[in-house]
């Protein structure tokens, strides 16, 4: 039976704290059921393991988020290094540089990602790559390590694609590439080979239409997936099946 999975969700957040069942069983009912639960800080990712549903297989990954490095000693980056060797952490992320709402840090945005990348690379764990009008130096970094990952909710162009691809990278497409004016998001879509690809909500934000401004959720990532089922022509299924073996390959299950 094929099924959807949302590669990228922080039901951790507090924006569930209210009604995390019901998000819960409103995935189990819209048949998505694997999610990778992503966590920026060491309570939320304590608090992800506690996250559970009879019909859902939750992994989840941790890392330090770009717009938070400012905090990041040495004692707080141990914190994270003990996590990161756990079994039950399958990914390193998201990790990466935004230079959308932080100019002034980029060299300590820099160092916490290479730092965290080295250990990626030490560990042979996946990373999960968020950013933000900083695609130039994020290449730059990544070819100069040997891991694999995903280009997390990917907003920049085709062209730039190709080259994470050429790194072994997968590219994942949030709800962005179902709003009206999503030109160059199809154009991702269409250039990404199937068995690179993956989608994810990354909710609370970025919620796909026809729910664009509402609290996104889990089960809203059928819309994205329906979406590029129907614009590459394959059958929901055929994509299904393959964003399955995507996301259990690349992350190791
Ligand atoms: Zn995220």
């Amino acid at each position: 039976m094929m099924y959807w999975i949302d590669s990228h969700c922080h039901i951790n957040d507090e924006a569930f704290k209210d009604d995390l069942n019901e998000v819960l069983n409103r995935m189990a009912e819209g048949n998505i059921l694997e999610a990778m639960i992503i966590s920026s800080y060491i309570e939320d990712y304590e608090f992800a393991k506690t996250i559970g549903h009879e019909k859902i297989s939750f992994k989840r990954s941790l890392g330090i988020y770009p717009g938070d490095v400012d905090d990041v000693d040495e004692k707080l980056f141990e914190e994270f290094e003990r996590r990161f060797k756990e079994d039950d952490c399958k990914a390193i992320g998201e990790i990466g540089l935004d230079y959308h709402w932080r100019k002034d840090n980029i060299e300590k945005q820099k160092k916490v990602f290479e730092d965290q990348l080295a250990l990626a690379k030490e560990l042979q764990k996946p990373v999960i790559i968020h950013s933000r009008d900083a695609i130039d130096d994020t290449y730059e970094i990544l070819s100069r390590y040997d891991v694999k990952g995903v280009m997390h909710c990917y907003s920049d162009d085709a062209k730039m694609a190709l080259k994470f691809l050429d790194l072994g990278f997968y590219i994942s497409m949030a709800g962005p590439v179902t709003w009206k004016k999503a030109v160059k998001e199809l154009e991702v879509v269409h250039t990404v080979p199937l068995n690179r690809l993956l989608i994810e909500t990354d909710c609370p934000y970025l919620a796909p239409s026809p729910m664009r401004g509402k609290r996104n959720e889990p089960s809203f990532v059928a819309y994205t997936g329906e979406k590029i089922a129907n614009e590459l022509g394959v059958e929901t299924a055929e994509l299904q099946k393959q964003l399955i073996e995507n996301y259990h390959t690349l992350f190791g299950l």
